[in-house]
């Protein structure tokens, strides 16, 4: 057993530690203050070789581990506490890695080097107004006419679109190719949304994470040429799926990376201030409660990088998928949870202090709990899929 990271991972480590307390901790104010990323950090994060992390070297990607994906989704939280940064990170490098397995050459070409040097963004299109747990049901649909898909329907909450018409890039979407089949029937759409005409879109007002947009998609006979079709037709709800596993591990790196920081700032605040003639960090009224989160955090983020260097091991057919799935699952379901824990407790440490803006608190636990609600997948959803993978699928509450 190997708790260790190697010599190239721990260089990778320092050195994104050095650049993103750096170039993005002083701006991650700023970043929720003005509801954007600035262009001029995200081109000197690619130029890092940040963006397209997974994607193949052919295409200018560093064809990395999902480990080291995790190192940096681990200190990009830790450096933009908002998670809006940390967002845009693990989508472009979970996407982009489903985009490169299951697209076209042609598109895989058009899109990854774009997205590596930062001039091109790619998401994910799932989420309906009906409901986003339940994907099987998605109503989108997209009728073949010609060489072209024609998509009808509705998406909500989805991110990065802002970002990606300001710049260019697309969205993998989910639409039924067969409306009456349910996660049979569902394709992958790569939209690439500057090329393409006859969709509105409207910006949704979240309460955190505002560095990253969050939008709805109306599509009204929106036109897509079919070399965008990812991989097969009807097989899309695998490939989503496979970018779940995927995202809900970086998600979760990059949640741990937020609760420490927030953890280590609680940690110099009360060594600092006194109360009753000593520092509040001698009390065990703070101490043991910083204890407590502290030993979860390590419990959560060994979890972590368990399910991240079990997902390199199925990369290397050593490990099963479905025992990664349960992994990313577990992963996703405890991380966020503990990071508002911690986000809590440091708050009432800080006292009136922890209420102000400046303290900082406020914005990560508005930006955590984007992840707590639900976004790559509510928590109830990450139970079933564990609860599945324990009891056996006769034991999923629905069928399929
Ligand atoms: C900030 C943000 C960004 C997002 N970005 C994207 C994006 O880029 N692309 C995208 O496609 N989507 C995105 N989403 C949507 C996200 O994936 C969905 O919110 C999520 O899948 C849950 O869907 P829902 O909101 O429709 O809730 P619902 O599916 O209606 O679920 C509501 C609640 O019911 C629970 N629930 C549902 N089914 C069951 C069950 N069988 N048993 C027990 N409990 C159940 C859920 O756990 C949840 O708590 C984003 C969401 C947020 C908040």
């Amino acid at each position: 057993m190997e708790f260790s990271f190697n010599e190239e991972e721990r260089i990778f480590q320092e050195s994104a530690s050095e650049f993103l307390k750096r170039e993005l901790r002083p701006i991650a104010r700023k970043i929720d203050e003005e509801k954007r990323i600035p262009m001029d950090f995200i081109k000197k994060f690619a130029s890092q070789g940040y963006l397209g992390l997974l994607n193949s070297p052919k295409l200018g990607g560093a064809g990395a581990t999902l480990k080291m994906a995790a190192i940096l989704a681990e200190e990009v939280g830790k450096n933009d506490i908002s998670l809006a940064t940390a967002v845009f990170y693990l989508l472009n490098t979970a996407w982009s890695y489903i985009l490169e397995k299951y697209g076209k050459a042609d598109v895989v070409e058009e899109i990854i080097p774009r997205l590596v040097r930062g001039d091109a963004f790619v998401g994910i299109c799932s989420t309906e107004p009906q409901g986003g747990s339940d994907v099987a049901s998605i109503k989108t649909v997209a009728k073949k006419i010609d060489s072209k898909y024609v998509l009808e329907g509705e998406k909500i909450y989805i991110s990065e679109v802002r970002e990606i018409l300001d710049n260019d890039g697309g969205l993998l979407t989910l639409v039924k190719t067969r409306p009456e089949f349910k996660h049979k029937g569902i394709s992958m759409i790569f939209l690439p949304l500057k090329k393409v005409k006859n969709f509105e879109v409207s910006y949704l007002d979240n309460m955190g994470r505002m560095g990253i947009s969050t939008s709805i998609l109306r599509f009204k006979g929106t036109e897509v040429e079919e070399r965008y079709l990812i991989g097969e037709e009807n097989r899309g709800f695998y490939y989503a799926m496979e970018g779940f596993v995927t995202a809900r591990i970086l998600v979760a790196a990059s949640c741990i990376g937020a609760a420490e920081s927030v953890l280590e700032r609680g940690m110099e605040y009360i060594k600092n201030r006194n109360a009753f003639g000593m520092p509040l960090a001698k009390y065990e009224g703070i101490q043991f409660p910083l204890v407590d989160l502290y030993s979860k955090l390590e419990a959560i983020k060994l979890l972590v990088f368990k399910a991240a260097w079990l997902y390199d091991e199925m990369r290397n057919g050593r490990a099963s998928y479905r025992e990664v799935t349960k992994y990313s699952a577990m992963s996703k379901l405890l991380a966020p949870k503990l990071a508002i824990e911690v986000m809590e407790e440091v708050m009432t440490w800080l006292g009136g202090y922890g209420y102000t803006k400046e303290a900082g608190i406020e914005m990560a636990l508005r930006g955590v709990l984007s992840y707590y609600v639900g976004a790559e997948g509510a928590a109830n959803i990450m139970r079933i899929i564990v609860g599945r993978e324990l009891l056996g699928s006769e034991f999923v509450p629905y069928k399929e």
